[in-house]
């Protein structure tokens, strides 16, 4: 079995305990990952903190310049990072391939933004004095990552935290530590100074009160679970250490009966059952106008039951397995509570196969008010459909939640795309685009989905202080 290392302060380093990782689509362990307790989280802080003072004083270009090399590695690599994802994560390699894509782009991206971290100078009030406004790194960055795309989320962190000057710890989920180590190896071979980039993957509680409690750790930047966010908060209050956080969502998803048929077709079968459905931006509550729903409803069920499930490296997978035996159980746990109130399940609603964690992608449609389904965050292959009449009635189911991350209308109407668009509460809307997320423009959450945006101009600011520099007696 293959074990991997941590990259810590400049030196691969072993331990005597080790994380084993679980293919989940055979349910068996495939490598293990060595690990590390909460004194050598501290050292690897400490560390972090020297490392910052040189590597603040290089330019931004210099820094982008090291972001430009960090891609190319990847890019190098991009098939067996691609194929690491599969193994940890289960999704069909398609997507993995575009994950690592995406990654490269992001480091691509902010190899450029760095050199737009634009101070200002403002006009002075009083006679002799002049005042600049400049930004500067925070310092020692912890980023801790969720396992759905274990590479993407932890690059949109590393990547704009590098550029502006910090130094990082990466904690990757415990489920997919693999890709963060290949990153770290892509990292180590771009050449970045010793504790610049460190990876530590251990006891996550442990882990993030190490990053809450040291002074040092300035800032930590989380995607993951509203409930562990909520706890980040929690200790943060103590600290008053910065957060940023990417949390939980509930997509909405609105076709109107104007909408190009085929375009929302093919639209909400990739918001639904791209990443096995594992996607925090995954639409949750797919809602039909009436006079399209019958329609579209046996339309929606014949491309879910063409879907493809299998394990991810093997050809034409449409759909691989859940993380876990725990997410299938959850999974199979909300169509079972929407099935005992009135549920009809049109298609799947089932395990498939006796070996991994696989769902056979499920329409579930009449589901009754109050199902967990509409309020929770489903995180698997099952599309719920909903009927609606009116514009103003589907803004507000749409808004019902306690989520506000991503939201997608499918309509042909421009007045009605912009009236809906700004009537939603959510960071991100897809106007017949399944696809919204894209390197250049801010990514985050209103309400319960989260803190701060990543990605964009705005993905920088995350690890910038703002400093206000007053000069008097100037004659
Ligand atoms: P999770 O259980 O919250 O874990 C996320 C990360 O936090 C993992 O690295 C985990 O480590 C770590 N963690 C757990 N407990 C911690 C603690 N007490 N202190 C510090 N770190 C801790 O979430 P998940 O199940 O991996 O991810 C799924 C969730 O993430 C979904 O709700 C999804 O919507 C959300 N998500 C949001 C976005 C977004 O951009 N808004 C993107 C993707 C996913 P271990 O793995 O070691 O426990």
């Amino acid at each position: 079995m293959k074990r991997y290392k941590l990259l810590l302060n400049g030196t691969w380093q072993d331990s005597e305990n080790h994380l084993l990782v679980v293919d989940p689509a055979s349910e068996k362990p495939f490598a293990e990952v060595a690990v590390v307790d909460r004194p050598e989280v501290k050292k690897a802080i400490e560390d972090s903190d020297a490392a910052f003072r040189a590597w603040r004083s290089l330019t931004a270009k210099e820094r982008g310049d090291y972001l430009r090399e960090i891609a190319a590695q990847l890019d190098r690599r991009a098939d067996e990072m691609a194929e690491i994802i599969v193994r940890e994560n289960g999704k069909p390699l398609a997507q993995a391939k575009g994950e690592v894509a995406m990654s490269i782009d992001h480091l691509l991206w902010f190899a450029e933004e760095g050199r737009r971290a634009y101070g200002r100078v403002v006009p002075h009030q009083a006679q002799g004095k002049r005042h600049m406004v400049m930004k500067q790194p925070v310092g020692v960055v912890g980023a801790i990552a969720p396992w759905n795309f274990p590479l993407v989320l932890a690059v949109r962190k590393v990547a704009p935290a590098l550029v502006a000057g910090c130094t990082v710890l990466l904690k990757p989920a415990s489920a997919t530590p693999l890709s963060a180590c290949l990153l770290a190896e892509c990292i180590d071979a771009a050449g970045l100074p010793a504790g610049v980039f460190q990876l530590v993957i251990g006891s996550a509680p442990e882990i993030g009160a190490e990053m809450l409690e040291n002074p040092l750790c300035r800032k930590i930047s989380f995607t993951g679970s509203t409930s562990v966010g909520r706890s980040l908060i929690e200790g943060a209050a103590q600290t008053c250490t910065g957060l940023s956080l990417e949390l939980g969502g509930n997509a909405p998803v609105i076709v109107f009966e104007d909408a190009d048929f085929e375009q929302a077709l093919d639209g909400v079968m990739i918001t639904k059952f791209r990443n096995n459905g594992q996607s925090c931006i995954a639409s949750n509550r797919i809602y039909i106008q009436r006079s399209v729903f019958d329609k579209y409803q046996e339309a929606l069920c014949s491309r879910i039951k063409e879907l493809t499930v299998g394990p991810g490296l093997t050809d034409r997978v449409d759909v691989g397995a859940l993380i876990d035996r725990k997410a299938l159980d959850t999974a199979l746990a909300f169509i079972e509570d929407a099935t005992a109130g009135g549920a009809q399940v049109l298609t799947g609603g089932v395990r498939s196969g006796e070996t991994g964690s696989f769902l056979t992608p499920t329409l579930l449609t009449e589901i009754p008010p109050g199902a967990k389904c509409s309020q929770e965050e489903i995180f698997a292959p099952v599309a719920a459909l909903y009927v609606f009449d009116t514009e103003e009635e589907v803004i507000e189911r749409a808004n019902d939640t306690e989520y506000g991350l991503a939201a997608y209308v499918f309509t042909s109407d421009l007045n009605r795309a912009f009236r809906v668009s700004e009537a939603l509460e959510a960071g991100t809307i897809g106007v017949n685009d399944p696809v919204p997320s894209t390197s250049n423009c801010p990514f985050g959450g209103y309400k319960q989905s989260g803190w701060g945006r990543e990605l964009g101009s705005e993905g920088i600011d995350a690890y910038l202080e703002t400093k206000h520099i007053s000069i008097a007696g100037i004659k």
